[in-house]
């Protein structure tokens, strides 16, 4: 049998910042507003690519490594849920271009190697809490941090001993932000 991983692109959220979220969150969300994600997994995804063999794999790595592209200045100053996947999140309220040009690059090689993709235009966001109680009212976020972002990162989806952890696999640089 294929060994298969379960793999996505994305930006990591440095370590600094995703104390902070987590320090926002908790001052603004009462226990029982959902489930909150693990501060080490607070991060953004770029593309999913789901169950995947070796050999894909390296395929996808080769592609995304010939991408070139300059880094960009992430702005996080806007939160929002999504009542029917219940997901509350963190997003932007102007996706700088460099991102969305990165995810679409990301998810056309993805789907170019056969990996399914969503129809779903690309909502840059960083989820915050899962299964959010309906009544869940967002703060205004009150804040613009800035997240310089100069590479993305391959990860490996893993559960055990009933925690979801992300494994970095390979960073790929992009180039000095212009
Ligand atoms: P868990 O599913 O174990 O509770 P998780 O959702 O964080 O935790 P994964 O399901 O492996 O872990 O997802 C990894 C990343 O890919 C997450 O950002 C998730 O939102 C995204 N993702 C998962 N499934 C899909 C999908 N079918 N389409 C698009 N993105 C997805
Ligand atoms: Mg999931």
């Amino acid at each position: 049998m294929t060994d298969l991983n379960r793999l996505f692109f994305a930006l990591e959220i440095p370590k600094a910042r995703q104390q902070e979220i987590v320090r926002w969150r908790a001052a603004h969300f009462p226990p029982e507003a959902g489930k909150p994600v693990a501060a080490a997994n607070l991060h953004m995804t770029l593309a999913f690519l789901g169950e995947v063999s070796a050999e894909k794999q390296q395929a996808l790595v080769d592609l995304a490594g010939r991408i070139r592209q300059p880094g960009f200045t992430l702005r996080l100053d806007d939160a929002g849920q999504w009542p029917r996947s219940r997901v509350a999140w963190l997003g932007t309220r102007q996706p700088p271009r460099g991102l969305l040009q990165l995810a679409a690059m990301l998810r056309a090689q993805a789907a170019r190697s056969g990996c399914w993709q969503s129809p779903q235009p690309f909502h840059p966001h960083i989820t915050l809490l899962r299964q959010t109680d309906s009544a869940l009212r967002l703060p205004a976020p009150g804040f613009c941090w800035e997240c310089p972002v100069t590479e993305f990162v391959l990860y490996a989806s893993r559960f055990s001993q009933g925690r979801t952890r992300y494994q970095p696999l390979q960073r790929f640089a992009l180039d000095k932000e212009s």
